[in-house]
């Protein structure tokens, strides 16, 4: 672990960033990445000559180099003189002269050689200035993560990014064997592979583990690569100067354990704790698979002592905590990592992202919250009603709405305007938005009336049991609550993937979604799809369409699903087709 060397470059070079950068600082940083990552950059080769100067070169060096030689040559001419004349005093400072700017000629064919073919940034270049050519030598599939951000699975695996693809075969290429069983969550941070993959970005190659955002941003779609800060293209001179040599991540993608109080049908015991118990109880997974998912139900982060020292050296630098499942809300590890943030670092500047289940609600977790820059609430509500209660068991929707309206009660110190954003389009765009279109800060939140700056969502998660209902839950969702939703297409597990279905109920499913009063209603209702991008409902639904229609219906995996459907309905004493006779009309010839 480097850690000095990153710190005292990350310091530096933070500062030179804003205060103006000189040859020397670039020569240092230069050295710094090619000895750490063993990659050449040359930030300033083609750069305009408005921007830049060759030191060598420069009319300035010439003009001084010049100067420097004459000196020397008239300090030889005058030496000469005194020893003709005899003259000690006179030839011992004639000589001390010589020493003295033979040197300074020494040193100037020292930095020619340091320098030689370099370009370097104009003195007091106004802000903004290099940003361009920073931009353009960020490689052209760079990503942030890596250097920026740390994966927490809830096996105590690390990874950069929830997309970095998980695979059996453990390799540099691949996939670390290390996890918090075994490290604490620096080594985690600096392992090797990671390392590895830093290299590969700064070389300008597509590592394969992110296939599933090469995959996506082929087929045209904005991978997360892409969202963050554009690869890094955004904020060019902090991703040079700021995050690559960084020590310590700012931002944190944690799923701290399984632990959570749902089976909802379309999670596993991977991600959930009382998925768990089921499956124990049937018998129906391997043992040695077992042991990997009780190990998931432990909490293992603060639970080493190493891991709370670090996390406190971390706390300042951290901006963003993205807490997903098991249920974050039940698991004592969140409040802990909360606290730490709030005492040791700057919550204030930092964001924080939840998926909840929404069955908790706790005022000491509202009170952390309140030290916070924003918080994001995403509510996993898929359903209504009693399809609800069945499809995330043994949560209850009522109980889960009532949440809702509990933390939207704690938010607001004005009932009035939490009312009126709940029923105005035009309202919640002025109270959430400046005047430029970007989230509120913090403290105008506050100023407006929120105890909490926070933004609730709907994050509906559609697959076979769902998209049938869909125009059904989105009238009922909107109508009580104007969030922004996000939809969450089902990929696995693949018997619930809403593009099994048979192409009959597809077209019906279709047809209700697109429906000119349904159609009508959504158009004027207000809704957007996330914190920054506002979407009309029906294109999101179109895409959902489309989606269902990508792959042909599968009788296989319909099959699979019943199969599956019946053994967990028997365990719980439920029944898929009571609940969804709709549906299962369709699906019962598949039994
Ligand atoms: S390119 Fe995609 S998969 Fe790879 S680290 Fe970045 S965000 Fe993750």
């Amino acid at each position: 672990m480097d850690l000095d060397i990153r710190k005292y470059y990350s310091t530096k070079f933070r500062d030179t960033a804003k205060s103006g950068l000189t040859p020397d600082d670039y020569i240092e940083y230069y050295k710094y990445i090619k000895d750490r990552y063993g990659v050449d950059i040359d930030f300033f080769e083609n750069a305009p000559d408005t921007l830049v100067c060759d030191p060598v070169t420069s009319l300035n060096r010439v003009v001084q180099v010049r100067a420097v030689k004459m000196h020397l040559k008239d300090a030889k001419s005058n030496l000469t003189r005194a020893i003709n004349d005899k003259n000690k005093k006179e030839i011992k400072v004639c000589s001390d002269i010589i020493v003295d700017l033979e040197k300074t000629v020494h040193n100037f064919a020292e930095e020619d050689k340091r320098w030689a073919g370099r370009k370097f940034p104009l003195p007091n270049l106004k802000p903004g200035d290099l940003d361009k050519i920073l931009s353009d030598n960020i490689p052209e599939n760079f990503c942030l993560f890596p250097f920026t951000q740390m994966n927490i699975d809830p096996d105590g695996r690390v990874r950069p990014c929830c997309k970095w693809a998980i695979t059996t075969e453990r390799n540099a290429e691949n996939f670390s064997i290390d996890s918090l069983v075994n490290k604490n969550v620096q080594e985690l941070f600096d392992q090797p592979y990671v390392e590895e993959v830093k290299k590969q970005f700064l070389r300008g190659e597509k590592p394969k583990a992110c296939k599933a955002c090469w995959d996506e941003e082929d087929s045209g779609l904005e991978s997360i690569r892409v969202m963050e800060q554009d690869g890094g293209k955004r904020f060019p001179i902090a991703t040079w100067f700021h995050h690559i040599p960084t020590d310590a991540p700012r931002s944190l993608d944690l799923k701290l354990s399984s632990i959570c109080n749902n089976k909802c049908r379309i999670c596993s015991p991977f991600l959930s704790s009382k998925w768990l118990q089921e499956h124990e109880d049937l018998g129906s997974v391997k043992e040695d698979v077992l042991k990997v998912y009780r190990l998931n139900a432990k909490e293992k982060f603060m639970t080493n002592p190493e891991n709370i020292e670090i996390l406190k050296h971390w706390a300042p630098k951290i901006r963003k905590i993205q807490f997903f499942g098991g249920e974050p809300l039940l698991q004592a590890e969140h409040n802990l990592i909360l606290k730490t943030i709030v005492e040791e670092g700057n919550a204030e500047n930092t964001i924080l992202y939840y998926n909840t289940n929404g069955s908790i609600y706790d005022d000491e977790i509202c009170k952390y919250w309140e030290s916070f820059g924003h918080v994001n609430l995403n509510y996993s509500i898929d359903d209504i009603g009693k399809r609800f209660d069945y499809e995330r068991h043994p949560a209850k929707y009522v109980e889960v709405m009532d949440n809702v309206r509990k933390y939207n009660e704690y938010v607001f110190t004005d009932d009035r305007v939490r009312d009126k954003l709940i029923t105005s389009k035009k309202y919640f765009n002025r109270f959430y938005y400046n005047g430029t279109g970007s989230m509120l800060s913090a403290e105008g939140m506050k100023q407006r009336g929120m105890k909490i700056s926070m933004i609730n969502r709907f994050y509906i998660t559609i697959g076979v049991f769902n998209i049938y209902y869909l125009d059904e839950i989105l009238n009922e969702l909107i109508t009580r609550y104007n969030f922004p939703l996000q939809f969450n297409p089902v990929h696995f597990p693949q018997h619930y993937a809403p593009h099994i279905l048979p192409n009959k109920l597809k077209d019906i499913i279709k047809k209700k979604l697109t429906e000119p009063t349904f159609v009508e209603k959504m158009n004027n209702k207000y809704i957007i799809c996330d914190a920054s991008r506002t979407q009309n409902v029906n294109e999101e639904i179109n895409n959902i369409i489309n989606f269902m229609y990508s792959s042909p219906e599968n009788p296989g995996l319909i099959k699979e699903a019943l199969r599956t459907i019946k053994i967990h309905d028997d365990y719980r004493n439920e029944s898929f087709g009571e609940v969804f006779p709709e549906i299962y009309e369709f699906l019962k010839e598949y039994e």
